[in-house]
């Protein structure tokens, strides 16, 4: 959460900042701010957007060769100018931006206050920035020395850059649970939460560990250490990523493009990985590991948001398939529980990011324990690909979008290939089986396709149903976390109260709410349970409900009972999330449009969750 960029060079630094900070905008956007150094020190900052902020500097004075630029997720403090970063410390000499949460921040505050210092915001962050100077005062060091002094003091997750205008020749950038990445151009050097506003200058990197602290130097020196003062050299990489990738390419919204790039996705994501006529899955990753995964008693998956859907799914799969006892769990909920976890476990995390701050805790964890960690994720290079022993990328390219849809198409594909794999190690799926699925795995890409050509009858449909206050999403067995995951995206990005349940629940509880006003999406693909869900939408009509039935085309019970129909390709059931998901991320999208939401980057929410 909260995007970081920051320039040292011959050029001027704010448009690379406000460029920066429009890719970095899907990590927050409760307000954005920039300090650049000319001599003197100049902080612009404001509530809102960075159009807001870019606005608004037209009429200031935006010079400088060196600046650092931030778009804040707000934690302490609500978004308002004042909370806004860049921070300054009390003299006005040194600016910070940062990402993450100060823990001790009362305590070092009360410290502070007792020293003389007054604060003008609430945020932690101001904090952190006048204990750096007060260290820097007080010992006469130099602005890296204050800043490692000042870290060793701080419990909390960050990741920052300081500038000091005594030192216009330098920035400083730090890192511990947030991601950090050094952009090495000629003469210049970027900084950034991640790659996308470095791309277009250079394709040099360097990743920057937890604990580490960079020196950027205007002349081209870059030092790294540690915390604890030891020296390191910097592990230069080159970055693969496309900047077209990154853009919209045409299409309205980044969520748009991404869901229409799911066939593609799905194709890459298999792609190396297995060979149906051939009856091979291959996933890299785990190779070195797959004696002690195949003798694994138990599988954790541990996961947040959509990540968690797509761990319900792969405990559908890999119990069905590899017959191993499988348990999902909020990692935000594991991590404080005391789990009962050995060695004899196999702890998969899934996230897009790889970021995500309770997912990473939770694998330390589990890692402590020693069980074997599996992670998934979409960021290559990121902190729980580096936490994990073995893994696996999903392949989906840059999400920017908030409400993750490519991504989670991609994690699904990922542990069916998984469960397969396990499956056919374990000698738990006959060879005749697995090919009948990798053959039907083949076709999911062009079956997505076909599933998005309903987006014209669902656009419909949301046009009817937009004004709707609640919605109802049932489901039963794969279908069940495709409920789920509907309607978080309904949630998400329309801001109408959602509820995903397993359809025979209802009747517990969620039918008290149904009435005519009440949408009732049911994902009835899964012809297992095909006649109980018949049961199910009976139920919801006999009380007036409206039914939105998304079903296998040719289907002719349900549509003579459902108020809504939308027809998919039929697949094999244990690859139909991979299929049902596409309708529920459409209705989504057009329901929130039609609401006149920002799509996006809806209220409230970041993309890459590194608070807890
Ligand atoms: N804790 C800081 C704040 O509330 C930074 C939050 C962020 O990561 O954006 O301003």
């Amino acid at each position: 959460m909260c995007g970081i960029v920051a320039y040292i060079g011959p050029k001027e630094a704010y448009p690379i900042l406000i460029k920066g900070l429009k890719r970095l905008e899907y990590r927050g956007y409760d307000s954005a701010g920039v300090a650049l150094l000319d001599g003197s020190l100049r902080v612009l900052k404001k509530e809102g957007k960075v159009s807001i902020l870019e606005e608004y500097s037209t009429s200031q004075d935006t010079s400088g060769t060196v600046g650092i630029g931030h778009t804040r997720w707000a934690t302490h403090g609500v978004p308002c100018d004042k909370n806004a970063h860049p921070h300054l410390s009390q003299s006005g000499n040194i600016a910070i931006i940062h990402n993450g949460i100060i823990e001790n921040y009362n305590s070092l505050k009360k410290e502070l206050e007792q020293l003389g210092y007054s604060f003008h915001s609430d945020t932690d962050t101001e904090v952190l920035v006048n204990l750096i100077e007060d260290i820097q005062k007080e010992d006469k060091l130099s602005m890296e020395e204050a800043v490692r002094v000042a870290l060793n003091e701080v419990i909390g997750a960050y990741a920052i850059v300081v500038i000091d205008k005594r030192e216009p020749d330098k920035l400083v950038a730090a890192r511990k649970g947030s991601p950090l990445v050094i952009g090495i151009g000629k003469d210049e050097f970027f900084v950034a939460s991640d790659a996308s506003p470095i791309i277009e200058y250079t394709k040099n990197v360097v990743y920057l560990n937890d604990e580490e602290i960079a020196v950027l130097n205007r002349n081209g020196d870059l030092e790294i250490k540690t915390l604890g003062n030891i020296q390191k050299s910097p592990y230069v990489q080159k970055l693969e990523m496309d900047l077209e990738k990154i853009e919209r390419g045409g299409y309205e919204h980044f969520m748009l493009k991404e869901i229409y790039e799911q066939p593609q996705v799905i194709l890459d994501c298999m792609r190396g990985r297995m060979n149906a006529e051939k009856g091979w899955i291959k996933l890299g990753g785990i190779t070195e590991y797959l004696p002690r995964i195949n003798n694994a008693k138990r599988i954790i998956i541990t996961a947040c948001g959509t990540s968690w859907h797509s761990g319900l799914i792969a405990e559908y799969l890999i119990e069905e398939l590899a017959r191993v006892p499988v348990e999902v769990e909020y990692a935000s909920e594991f991590r404080y529980r005391n789990p009962i976890v050995t060695e004899k476990d196999v702890v998969i995390a899934i996230s897009q990011s790889g970021e995500t701050a309770d997912t990473l805790s939770a694998i330390q964890i589990a890692k402590d324990r020693q069980a074997l960690i599996y992670g998934i994720c979409n960021v290559i290079g990121s902190s729980i690909a580096r936490a994990s022993h073995a893994g696996s990328y999903t392949h989906a390219g840059p999400e920017i979008g908030v409400a993750s849809t490519k991504a989670f198409t991609a994690q699904v594909t990922i542990l069916t290939l998984l469960a397969l794999q396990l499956a056919q190690a374990k000698g738990t799926i006959s060879q005749s089986r697995l090919r009948q699925i990798l053959y039907e795995l083949e076709q999911i890409p062009s079956k997505v396709a076909e599933a998005l050509k309903t987006n014209d009858k669902v656009k419909e449909i949301a046009a009817k149903y937009k004004d709707a206050h609640n919605f109802l999403y049932l489901g039963r067995g794969l279908s069940f976390p495709i409920a789920l995951e509907g309607a978080l995206k309904l949630k998400e990005i329309s801001y109408i109260h959602a509820e995903g349940y397993p359809a025979a629940e209802m009747k517990h509880g969620p039918i008290a709410l149904i009435d005519e006003n009440m949408p009732v999406v049911f994902i009835a693909t899964n012809m297992s349970a095909y006649e109980k869900i018949v049961s199910n939408i009976q139920e919801v009509k006999a009380r007036k409900g409206k039914v939105i039935a998304i079903v296998n085309s040719g289907d002719s019970q349900i549509k003579a009972l459902a108020d809504e129909v939308i027809e998919l390709p039929e697949t094999d059931e244990l690859l139909s999330p991979l299929v049902s998901i596409v309708p529920l991320q459409l209705l989504s999208y057009h329901i929130a449009l039609m609401r006149g939401c920002n799509v996006d980057q809806p209220r409230n929410l970041a993309k890459s969750v590194t608070v807890e």
